[in-house]
């Protein structure tokens, strides 16, 4: 009896916490739901600390100045940097209150700093010539390089950016201002180079020798000046003329001899004779030699004979024609 009396009063008891919880539960539930109807999550927008406004699209906004700052206006603008992003702080507040999603992005946009992207053309690692697009300087130097400029190595082309844009200029005047004429670098005609027998460059250039040169010999023109075969790793320095064994060799202009001799360079026996204006002629792979050195002679005076000494394959006058070190082409001269 007793014990029945208990377990009723448990249950009473029991019945009433259930009761208490339910209503907590509902109370909870209605309370959510004013809030969802009477209020809105809204985010504090601030910038630098201030408050500008108030936005109920925090992901929107800031999607928006995300694509402000990569937006491409111009191909040369690279992106707008904004002096500092808004920061959200979210706070529950009455539906009615306004929002100004547009007020705060004009506020966050109006001082951003656009960085253009451009190219400069470098030579020597100095910005030469600036350039709209990568396309543009790659053109430069391509066309550079068809032209056989003797810069070509020294050609550069870097990515800029900046917070402003510099003059252009275009791929035309770029390539004819960059431009230079190739000089072609001493390496040896044909071997190891000695002491000053040897030009210091080859020219495709013609310039004015200042004196009349007349054909060393007659033969056939085996060679032309600045032509590469097998024999040679480099441009030809001079103009091959076969003839047979022993024909006469010709001093091209009257001069001093200034070599004659055989200095196992790949020349063979050959001849220097030095005219005015800084002119030398230059007869190789001779079978004989018939002036010396500091000898005088005329134009068209007869001082060695053709042979095959030296770097030869064949019985052929190798002619050059130096101006000041520089090798021209001899047939600018002659033939
Ligand atoms: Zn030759």
């Amino acid at each position: 009896m007793f014990k029945i009396n208990i377990l009723r009063k448990v249950a009473i008891t029991t019945r009433k916490w259930v009761k208490l919880m339910i209503l907590i539960f509902l109370s909870m539930l209605i309370l959510i739901g004013l809030v969802v109807i009477f209020y809105n999550p809204t985010y504090e927008v601030s910038l630098n600390g201030e408050i500008i406004g108030f936005t109920s699209n925090k992901s929107t906004l800031q999607r928006r100045i995300n694509e402000f700052t990569a937006e491409k206006k111009d191909e040369n603008i690279a992106f707008v940097q904004i002096d500092a992003m808004p920061t959200y702080k979210l706070c529950l507040l009455k539906k009615d209150v306004e929002t100004n999603d547009d007020e705060i992005f004009t506020k966050v946009t109006e001082d951003g700093t656009t960085y253009y992207k451009y190219y400069a053309i470098t030579e020597n690692k100095k910005e030469k010539f600036y350039l709209s697009t990568f396309k543009e300087a790659e053109k430069v130097i391509d066309e550079l390089e068809k032209k056989d400029s003797a810069n070509v190595e020294e050609l550069g082309i870097i990515e800029k950016y900046g917070k402003e844009l510099k003059e252009f200029t275009d791929t035309k005047k770029c390539v004819s201002k960059l431009y230079e004429k190739k000089i072609v670098k001493p390496k040896n005609i044909y071997s190891t180079p000695s002491a000053s027998n040897y030009s210091s460059g080859l020219s495709s250039g013609k310039i004015s020798l200042g004196i009349s040169l007349i054909n060393p010999t007659s033969g056939i023109i085996t060679s032309r000046f600045g032509s590469n075969d097998s024999v040679r790793d480099h441009s030809h320095s001079g103009l091959d003329i076969a003839a047979p064994y022993g024909t006469a060799i010709k001093a091209a202009a009257a001069g001093t001899v200034t070599y004659s001799g055989n200095a196992n360079d790949g020349y063979g026996y050959y001849i220097i004779v030095s005219h005015s204006n800084g002119v030398q002629t230059v007869y190789a792979h001779c079978s004989q030699l018939l002036v010396s050195k500091g000898e005088q002679v005329k134009q068209g005076q007869v001082i060695a004979k053709v042979g095959s000494t030296g770097n030869s394959t064949g019985n052929h006058l190798h002619f050059e024609v130096r101006k000041n070190g520089i090798t021209y082409n001899p047939q600018n001269y002659v033939y």
